[in-house]
């Protein structure tokens, strides 16, 4: 890949607006909702399924405060990983942000949030991973 004519900012803004939303599947069958692009429903095992957005909030049905940092955690301090239930119903993995361990519960209202991981400077990829934070009350 030594060709570098190719303009990289329309790739940049599509890769972004791809990562901006929330994917899941729906299965056409049983109705069930799962988070990702799936080929098979896991419940049902129906092959009909269509690629859905997402909600974006939810609220925090489990979760875990990380103080064993790995190392390129250690200038961050302990962080929060949950499991959280969307409006949708179902649920994911995340972290949470903008927000210390004792401001969250079970039940706090959150939102997904993208936050730039990384960039392959080369092919001009930005890498995009989906966190939430509490919903902001009332500011
Ligand atoms: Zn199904």
């Amino acid at each position: 890949m030594s060709d570098m004519s190719v303009p990289k900012t329309p790739r940049i803004w599509q890769l972004a607006e791809r990562r901006y939303r929330l994917i899941g599947s729906k299965c056409l069958k049983c109705g069930r909702v799962f988070v990702g692009s799936r080929k098979v429903c896991p419940q049902c095992g129906s092959r009909e399924l269509e690629d859905v957005e997402l909600s974006r909030k939810g609220k925090i049905y489990s979760y875990t405060v990380i103080r064993a940092s790995p190392m390129e955690r250690e200038k961050y301090g302990p962080y929060i990983m949950a499991i959280v239930e969307l409006d949708d119903g179902c649920k994911l993995t995340t972290e949470i942000v903008d927000c210390s361990p004792e401001e969250i519960d079970i039940g706090t209202e959150v939102e997904a949030t993208f936050r730039k991981i990384g960039e392959e400077s080369k092919s001009g990829v930005i890498y995009y991973a989906c966190k939430f934070r509490p919903v902001a009350k009332g500011v």
